[in-house]
């Protein structure tokens, strides 16, 4: 791997490279930088490089970095599974959160938004990978949940989002985001138009702006491997 700076050009060709590949163009493409087991002078280098916008899936680690950084006009994204205990650092820290996936922890991040700061930016999170994985609604069951969302004035839905199970497969990678493209498309039917498509990764990103992502959320490929 090379500088974070380096690494945030070879992102960024590959989207354009991917973007292009299907009459897209890369620059509607959001790109979540997952700063994830990164100390928060990774975050700045990225920052420096013109990065402003990241992910982050554990609240204490984000928390302490997102204070740390105050001072830098950064958009925080929270990615990771949410305990119901965890919602009010959540809400009062992140401007996104893209990993709704029950009513109850909506229902409490619209509680513990604090007044005067807009309303939170929120995706549902699908599971398009059927039994290999746990984490998401199932397929059909968005519809409740965008109902939920939609009553709840201190929280805007705005999309979906899914971590499909990997696989090195590219037709398959692309059928598991195109399920989620046609969810959304099939929630616009039903009057809730939604603007963001939150898929795509370090190893599956190709695949995913081909079916339509609006926002990519990459680790590896902007800081180097994580230590587990
Ligand atoms: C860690 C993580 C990513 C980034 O994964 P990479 O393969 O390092 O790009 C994206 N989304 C979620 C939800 C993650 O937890």
């Amino acid at each position: 791997m090379g500088t974070i700076a380096a690494n945030l050009q070879g992102l960024r060709s590959r989207m354009a490279l991917a973007a292009r590949a299907c009459g897209r163009s890369s620059e509607e493409i959001v790109v979540v930088a997952v700063s994830k087991t990164f100390a928060a002078e990774r975050v700045a280098e990225a920052h420096a490089a013109g990065q402003s916008t990241f992910g982050e899936n554990r609240v204490q680690e984000a928390v302490t970095k997102i204070t740390e950084l105050s001072d830098l006009a950064l958009e925080w994204h929270f990615i990771g599974p949410i305990q119901a205990n965890k919602t009010r650092p959540i809400a009062e820290h992140f401007q996104w959160v893209h990993t709704i996936e029950r009513e109850k922890i909506a229902v409490r991040l619209n509680e513990a938004r604090p007044e005067g700061s807009p309303p939170l930016e929120v995706c549902i999170q699908v599971n398009v990978s059927g039994e290999a994985s746990k984490s998401g609604v199932a397929p059909g069951e968005e519809i409740a949940l965008a109902q939920a969302i939609s009553r709840l004035p201190r929280l805007r839905l705005r999309g979906l989002m899914a971590i499909p199970e990997p696989t090195p497969d590219p037709a398959l990678q692309r059928r598991r985001f195109a399920l989620l493209r046609k969810i959304k498309d099939r929630l616009a039917a039903q009057g809730y138009p939604l603007d963001t498509l939150s898929m795509g990764m370090s190893d599956d990103l190709e695949a995913a702006i081909a079916e339509g992502a609006t926002m990519v959320r990459v680790g590896t490929a902007i800081f180097g491997p994580r230590n587990r």
